[in-house]
């Protein structure tokens, strides 16, 4: 009786946070019997354009990977905001918050990631998860020879992406060749890749900053104690996901230019990845030349 009790407080205190939560729901698909691989997009509300194009690769090759489960728009609250971040109502008044660092607590999460929580376990057998992701931000930051931060203008045509893994079963040497495969692919097609730390703000409060990316790629070593950041995609590797991938598509490209990256990304990575870590998949590869 005690545990039904504290279930329902923990379930009514994160609805309190925010009165979207009696509106909407997460919505997402599942095919197959059992999920092994997630995907995963729309969990800041100013990044649609990377859910669309996603949506629409899997519309275009509807049964190329099985047991996916998918959730399109991750953050169902109100889309006209275009705000990246979330209202939270809390006794000193609204706060700003990330949409993306409340999946790591016990309780007094944000609603949207206590759904996508309660979706994950209802799929014991999922192994991975690729997460897609947009970076708005205009300026680049790296560090100068006195050690202090300095920006630069980004490319707004450049790409980098996230490997988060379990340190104690593996490594990023062996997503090297894949890496490098998609880096090839994308240059040729006229994208760059960044380098220098994924974001930066002067503020002690913010909690994840300076990820330092090398040509695009940015590796973060976990394991199942180690929380990284609060995110759905270092969460996942504490449940006993072996790795999930973060794509950051920049948002200031062309509708058309975000789909043709996803298909790079599908058929230079993701799909020869599930083929390497599940070889019984052997899925087709679809678009190589
Ligand atoms: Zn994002």
């Amino acid at each position: 009786m005690a545990l039904n009790i504290e279930k329902l407080f923990s379930n009514l205190s994160c609805k309190l946070v925010n009165i979207e939560g009696f509106n909407h729901h997460v919505q997402f698909e599942s095919s197959g019997i059992s999920s092994r691989f997630m995907f995963f997009s729309g969990i800041h509300l100013d990044e649609k354009g990377a859910s669309v194009a996603l949506k629409n690769w899997f519309e275009k090759n509807e049964s190329v990977i099985p047991d996916t489960l998918k959730v399109f728009q991750a953050n169902p609250e109100s889309l006209k905001r275009k705000k990246r971040g979330v209202t939270r109502w809390t006794w000193h008044g609204p706060e700003i918050i990330d949409a993306n660092r409340y999946f790591g607590n016990e309780r007094g999460n944000y609603w949207v990631a206590e759904e996508i929580k309660t979706i994950a376990a209802q799929h014991p057998n999922l192994k991975c998860a690729f997460s897609f992701h947009e970076e708005a931000d205009k300026k680049g930051y790296r560090e100068k020879d006195d050690g202090r931060i300095e920006t630069f203008i980004r490319d707004p045509n450049s790409f980098y992406m996230y490997d988060a893994f379990n340190a104690e079963e593996s490594t990023s040497d062996e997503i090297m060749p894949l890496y490098n495969s998609l880096a090839s692919a994308l240059t040729k097609q006229g994208f760059s890749l960044y380098s220098g730390f994924d974001d930066y703000k002067n503020d002690p409060k913010e909690t994840v900053q300076l990820n330092p990316v090398d040509n695009g790629y940015c590796p973060q070593a976990s394991d199942k104690n180690n929380f990284l950041d609060g995110s759905f995609e270092n969460w996942v590797i504490t449940q006993g996901m072996k790795r999930s991938f973060v794509f950051e598509i920049p948002s200031r490209i062309s509708e058309e230019r975000k789909q043709l990256m996803i298909k790079i990304i599908f058929e230079k990575f993701i799909i020869p990845f599930l083929n390497q870590v599940c070889p019984d998949l052997n899925l087709p590869n679809i678009g190589i030349d």
